[in-house]
């Protein structure tokens, strides 16, 4: 039985598609979605020979009106495997306004029933964790990042923190040591270790908040970066004295949208090069592992850098890809779909 859960967790790469509902005042608009069918998605497109269907295929596709705890439901068993000692990616992928940050945060207004991935996952870890705690004593550390331009930055470090953490926030050199017989690649960022899921909210709203500062309405960075939520999972089993380590992360990538090379120029056409190489770094890494190819080119990209140990081998990686409902947004909506499919 076992070794059956064992083999059950083995690196294993899924994609799940879901898709926005309109977003109230747009209701007067029809879907480009023609019909979902279990894992498949055809989409009515336009072109010079006229009115078009094309599907797609997934492991599963999520319709307009699935709720926050349906789209997570599959996403348990990687949580579990987590604490076993496993390593998990979660990716959300898709165009601005489609919903990735809805989906692993949720909206504004959060609420027990619209929270995202990335509360439930935590609360769950716990839960179990709590579960276990007669045979298992576990350690949790987060770290929160944002990848923009190819440069990492650490989110959970602002003014006052130290003082407002100083039990929870250990030295990044001490962990380093810690760490380093597993051959982690921990980012250099501040990890803070954490008792509860409420621990990881207070850190996950200083992140937020960290990575506000400097956007404006039009200047929104978060598009254009890639924020990501690790937590570090270090559990000792009380009888024979082992120690697991798993390592889950989070990630919010940044827009997947193309911008038009003739329109943007300086800055901004450089944060579109930084995006289009690593969503596209990310996109071959995926699709080797998918192939079993033997070389899998983690080197070409921060992103994939970071997350070569949760990447491949025995690690779990989900990825969720979100699609617009408005015809507006066909173009953008059929090139994530092709993406997805390539990696799926
Ligand atoms: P992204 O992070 O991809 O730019 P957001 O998650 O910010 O997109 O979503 C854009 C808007 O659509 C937000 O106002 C969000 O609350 C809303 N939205 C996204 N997905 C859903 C959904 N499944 N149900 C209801 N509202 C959603
Ligand atoms: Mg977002």
């Amino acid at each position: 039985k076992l070794y059956n859960q064992v083999q059950d967790l083995k690196g294993s790469i899924r994609v799940y598609c879901r898709i926005r509902p309109f977003l109230s005042g747009q209701s007067n608009s029809t879907s480009i979605v023609d019909h979902i069918e279990e894992g498949t998605i055809s989409v009515s497109t336009m072109s010079r020979n006229g009115r078009g269907c094309r599907s797609f295929n997934f492991n599963k596709v999520f319709g307009p009106s699935a709720s926050q705890e349906e789209v997570f439901s599959d996403t348990q068993p990687l949580i579990r495997s987590v604490l076993d000692g496993y390593n998990v990616c979660i990716f959300a992928y898709g165009q601005t306004g489609s919903g990735k940050t809805y989906t692993m945060t949720g909206p504004k207004d959060l609420t027990e029933l619209n929270k995202g991935v990335n509360y439930r996952a935590l609360s769950d870890l716990f839960h179990i964790a709590e579960q276990r705690k007669d045979t298992f004593q576990y350690n949790v550390f987060v770290q929160m990042i944002e990848i923009y331009n190819e440069q990492v930055r650490d989110l959970l470090v602002i003014d006052g923190m130290n003082k407002r953490y100083p039990s929870i926030i250990i030295s990044f050199m001490l962990l380093k040591m810690f760490y380093s017989q597993t051959g982690f690649n921990i980012p250099d960022a501040r990890l803070v270790r954490v008792t509860s899921s409420s621990d990881v909210i207070d850190l996950m709203n200083i992140g937020h908040m960290n990575r506000a500062v400097g956007a404006t309405a039009l200047n929104d960075r978060s598009s254009r970066s890639h924020s990501c939520l690790t937590v570090h999972v270090q559990g000792q089993d009380l009888t024979s004295g082992t120690i697991l380590r798993g390592c889950m992360h989070l990630v919010d990538l940044a827009g997947s949208e193309r911008v038009n090379k003739s329109e943007v120029t300086g800055e901004r056409l450089k944060e579109a090069q930084h995006i289009n190489r690593s969503l596209s770094a990310l996109g071959d890494v995926i699709s080797s592992l998918a192939q079993k190819n033997v070389h899998v080119p983690y080197r070409n990209s921060k992103l994939t850098q970071l997350l070569q140990d949760s990447l491949g081998g025995q690690a779990k990686t989900l990825m969720f890809v979100h699609i617009s409902p408005e015809p507006d947004a066909i173009g953008e909506t059929i090139s994530t779909l092709k993406f997805a499919e390539r990696v799926a």
